[in-house]
C-alpha cells in the first residue's frame, strides 16, 4: 500500500479532516490503533458545541471556534446528525461578579460572536427559574449534539469519496524518504508493516506529540482529566439550557458546569486535574463533595445524595500546570507532515474549521 495521504488518528479531528480532502483523485488512509473510530478523547467530552466566549482574540482556538461552530450546524442540520441549539448561561454568583461577565462579553464579542446578552437576576430567571445568580450571560448559540452521530457522518462521507480506514494498525515509527513518508506500523497480531506515503496528518490526540517526535519535533503534551458526576434522574427537565460558573482565569477549564445530553439527562463537569500520563479514566468518587459545593452556589435544588461518578475525559494539553494560555499547534512542521498538537477543548466544535486550515496548509 502506497499512500498519497495518510491521517494517523480517527477522532473527530482526523475523521473530519478525512471528509474536507477526499474528492475520489487521492489515495488517502485513516490508521487508528483502537478497533473502531472515535475511542479516544471525541468520545469522553461534553459533546457542547461552543459559541466562542472564552478564548483569546487572534488566537486558532477563538477563529476556529466561530467557524466550526456555524459549520457544525450546518452539516447536523443537512444530515440530520442530532443536535440542539440549547443556549448557555454563565452565571455571576454575587454581584461582585458582574464586572467579569461584562469582560467575558467583550471578549467574545471580540471574537465575532454575535446575539448575546447580559441578564439581570429577574431576567434570566424567567429563561430558568432554578437558576440561582445575580446575573447572567447568555449565549443562545451554544447548543450540544451527538458526536458518534457526527464522527459516522464524517467517516461515511470520506469513504464514499474513497478514503481507507485501517483499525488495530498503531504507527510505530516515521521516517523521511523520497517519496515523502515511510510509516511504520503494528498490528493487533503484532506484525509490523511499513508504506509510503507522500503526505501525512498526525491528528493522533493524547499521543500526537509522541508521534510528532517519530519526526525529531518536540512538543510536550500534559495530561489533564475532567471528571463528571450526573444528576439524578428525577431532576430531569429542571434547567433547559446549559448554565456554567464563570470560567477560572487561567484558561485550564472552564469550571465546574451543568451539561445536557439529547435526552434532557444533566451532568456536572467535567473539573480539571493534571495527572500522570496514563490513560486512568476511573472517577474519583471522593471528588463528589467539591462538585456539590461548586455546583450549588448556582444550582440551588441539588443535594449531596443527588450526584454520582460518572464518566471521564482527559485533555491533551500543551499548557503545563500553573502555565498560562496555549493555543491549539496546527502547523506544517515538515514539508508535507502536518502536526495537530494540543487539540483540547473547544478541539470537536472546531473540528471542521481546523479541516479546512488542514488543506489550506497542504495545498498552499
Ligand atoms: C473532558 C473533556 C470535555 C470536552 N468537552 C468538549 C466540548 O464540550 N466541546 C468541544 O468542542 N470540545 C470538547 N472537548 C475537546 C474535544 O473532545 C477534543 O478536542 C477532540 O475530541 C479531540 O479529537 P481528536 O480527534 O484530536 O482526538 P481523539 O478523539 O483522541 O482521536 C485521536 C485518535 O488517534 C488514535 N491514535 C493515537 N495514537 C495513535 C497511533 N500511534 N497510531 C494510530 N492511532 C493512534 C487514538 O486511538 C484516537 O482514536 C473536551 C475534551 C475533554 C477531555
Amino acid at each position: 500500500m502506497d499512500a498519497d495521504i495518510t491521517i494517523i488518528g480517527a477522532g473527530v479531528v482526523g475523521l473530519a479532516t478525512a471528509s474536507e480532502l477526499a474528492d475520489h483523485t487521492m489515495s488517502i488512509y485513516i490508521l487508528e490503533k483502537n478497533e473502531s473510530h472515535g475511542r479516544g478523547i471525541s468520545s469522553r467530552n461534553s459533546e457542547v458545541i461552543h459559541a466562542g466566549l472564552y478564548y483569546p482574540h487572534g488566537s486558532l482556538k477563538a477563529i476556529l471556534c466561530v467557524e466550526g461552530r456555524d459549520l457544525l450546524y450546518d452539516t447536523c442540520h443537512r444530515h440530520n446528525i442530532p443536535h440542539r441549539r440549547t443556549g448557555k448561561l454563565v452565571i455571576a454568583t454575587a454581584e461582585t461578579e458582574m464586572v467579569n461577565l461584562e469582560h467575558l462579553m467583550a471578549n467574545a464579542q471580540r471574537n465575532g460572536v454575535a446575539s448575546l446578552s447580559l441578564l439581570e437576576k429577574k431576567q434570566f430567571s424567567e429563561l430558568e427559574p432554578n437558576i440561582r445568580g445575580a446575573g447572567a450571560l447568555y449565549s443562545p448559540d451554544t447548543g450540544i449534539l451527538n458526536v458518534h452521530a457526527l464522527m459516522d457522518y464524517y467517516l461515511h462521507d470520506a469513504k464514499t469519496k474513497g478514503t481507507e480506514i485501517v483499525y488495530g494498525t498503531q504507527v510505530v515509527g516515521i521516517e523521511r524518504n523520497s517519496a515523502g513518508y515511510r510509516i511504520d506500523t503494528l498490528n493487533r497480531e503484532g506484525e509490523y508493516f511499513s508504506f509510503d506515503t507522500e503526505r501525512v496528518i498526525n491528528a493522533a490526540g493524547l499521543e500526537s506529540d509522541t508521534i510528532a517526535k517519530m519526526t525529531g519535533k518536540e512538543y510536550h503534551l500534559h495530561y489533564c482529566k475532567g471528571d463528571y458526576f450526573s444528576i439524578d434522574n428525577m431532576k430531569k427537565g429542571i434547567v433547559q439550557r446549559l448554565v456554567y460558573p464563570l470560567p477560572e482565569e487561567n484558561h485550564v477549564g472552564l469550571g465546574v458546569h451543568l451539561t445536557l445530553d439529547l435526552q434532557g439527562r444533566m451532568k456536572l463537569g467535567p473539573d480539571a486535574t493534571y495527572m500522570e500520563r496514563r490513560e486512568d479514566y476511573r472517577v474519583d468518587a471522593a471528588k463528589s463533595g467539591q462538585f456539590y459545593e461548586a455546583a450549588v452556589k448556582f444550582l440551588p435544588f441539588i443535594r449531596r445524595e443527588d450526584i454520582v461518578p460518572d464518566m471521564s475525559g482527559i485533555r491533551p494539553k500543551l499548557q503545563g500546570e500553573g502555565e498560562g494560555f496555549r493555543d491549539f499547534v496546527i502547523s506544517e512542521d515538515l514539508p508535507g507532515f502536518v502536526n495537530l498538537v494540543g487539540i483540547e477543548s473547544p478541539g470537536l466544535t472546531t473540528a471542521p474549521a481546523i479541516a479546512k486550515y488542514v488543506k489550506r496548509l497542504l495545498t498552499n
